[in-house]
């Protein structure tokens, strides 16, 4: 007998916390069963009762090319030949990081890590180790990973430090981090004012994934920028989700073409630069990169950091994205999606605002575009859930969460995308 999802859920829960080995797999926002995943190929990925879904999650952002692409396939499968993981240095980690860096301007060098999580933990430390100040900022909403300092909410005031967001995380860990509204540029002068020379870095998700699809304000950006060159703090993007995702540059390229000259100091990547193997990477100018172990005071290290197998998949994933018009379809094809959505939300009367960047889009259940995270937790859920489970009927696999994006890769084709289309109008027609 085969198995089916809610045996696979009654059983995985036995055994592992959930059932689950990262929260939001549990469909606990929206209810129900979560599929277990058997395979998937191209668009599409197939549960474990052979029920295909057209796929909008992609791992979280990395399938951008699709599932099964190719040439990834053959890259990954030629690696694997010569040899799992070495824990010495190879010639293809100097091929990804030149890669990278050519795409990246504003970085001189980069460490490769195993996933986006480590990554912006070792570019908070290598902040704090290259300015010799502690305090750090990040602002609500916003997602770097689960590392402890980073795992904090808004206390009741700018001179109060951060709550955690997690037990197990002491408050003498987040003491140091200060939460900030996204989007508000007179509470970021007053934080600045009160804690710019102490400050380490500033980190943000520049077009924020983890609320589902908010973007940073130009006049926002620019005065960042303007604060943390005036302190000497350094600007961290946390690209995890954008990066080689919203453009070939990533969010920082989007910035750059709005505001002359503009660069942040430090980068995080993840997610797509695996191409679907846990590989993480984090860079800058190389003043602050010299800071890292073996060269500067800063440690950092990884028995499976630059794996050779992961390696080649990030590298083939990026070679492919190169090729030209690779940007401009995806684009289209995702924009194509988000306008879909929004006519068949007035087609059916159901407020609806959609927003998209590349291959990365939102939707939300309202009649404006959420500035900041409170106006995320302001939209409509219930109808969010509603939606999620008709679609999801309807064999379309969105993100089990409205905190989340969504995600279009290259192997969508205009009848997915138009079925999509199609399963959203009937979706949003439903009684809500
Ligand atoms: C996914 C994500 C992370 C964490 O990456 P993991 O590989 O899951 O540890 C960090 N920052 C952002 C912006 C992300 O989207």
């Amino acid at each position: 007998m085969t198995s089916t999802n809610a045996q696979l859920f009654e059983r995985a829960q036995r055994v592992i916390p959930g059932g689950v080995n990262s929260p939001v797999r549990a469909f606990k926002a929206v209810g129900g069963t979560p599929r277990f995943i058997a395979r998937a190929q191209g668009p599409y990925i197939f549960d474990a009762e052979g029920t295909r879904y057209i796929d909008y999650i992609g791992s979280w952002g990395p399938m951008i090319l699709g599932h099964g692409h190719p040439a990834v396939l053959e890259a990954v499968q030629k690696a694997a030949l010569d040899g799992f993981s070495f824990g010495a240095p190879t010639e293809r980690e100097i091929e990804l990081a030149e890669e990278i860096l050519k795409l990246v301007p504003s970085m001189d060098q980069v460490r490769l890590v195993s996933s986006g999580t480590e990554a912006a933990m070792s570019a908070l430390r290598l902040a704090r180790g290259a300015t010799g100040r502690n305090k750090i900022v990040k602002f609500e909403g916003c997602y770097h990973g689960h590392a402890d300092a980073l795992l904090v909410k808004a206390g009741s005031g700018l001179a109060t430090f951060g709550n955690p967001t997690s037990a197990g995380v002491p408050e003498d860990v987040v003491k140091h981090t200060v939460v900030l509204e996204y989007n508000h540029i007179g509470q970021l002068e007053e934080a600045f004012a009160l804690h710019g020379s102490d400050m380490a870095c500033v980190m943000i998700e520049a077009i924020c994934g983890n609320m589902n699809f908010v973007r940073a304000s130009v006049p926002f950006m620019t005065r960042l920028r303007e604060l943390c060159t005036q302190y000497g703090v350094l600007l961290v993007f946390d690209e995890v989700m954008t990066g080689f995702r919203v453009a070939l540059g990533g969010a920082q390229s989007v910035y750059a073409k709005l505001i002359p000259g503009f660069a942040p100091d430090v980068s995080v990547f993840g997610k797509v630069i695996g191409g679907g193997m846990p590989l993480a990477a984090f860079g800058g100018r190389r003043a602050v990169m010299e800071q890292l172990a073996p060269q500067g005071p800063v440690y950092q290290a990884g028995t499976l950091s630059g794996n050779p197998v992961a390696t080649a998949c990030g590298l083939a994933t990026l070679r492919e994205i190169q090729k030209p018009g690779f940007f401009e379809a995806l684009t289209a094809s995702t924009r194509q999606l988000v306008d879909g959505f929004a006519a068949a939300a007035a087609e059916a009367g159901v407020p609806m605002v959609t927003d998209s960047e590349g291959g990365m889009f939102g939707f939300f259940f309202a009649s404006q575009l959420p500035q900041q995270y409170t106006q995320v937790l302001a939209t409509d859920k219930a109808r969010f859930n509603h939606f999620f489970h008709a679609m999801l009927d309807r064999g379309v696999y969105l993100a089990p969460a409205l905190y989340e994006a969504g995600f279009v890769s290259a192997a969508h084709r205009p009848d997915d995308l138009a079925a999509t289309i199609e399963a959203a109008r009937q979706s949003l027609k439903l009684a809500l």
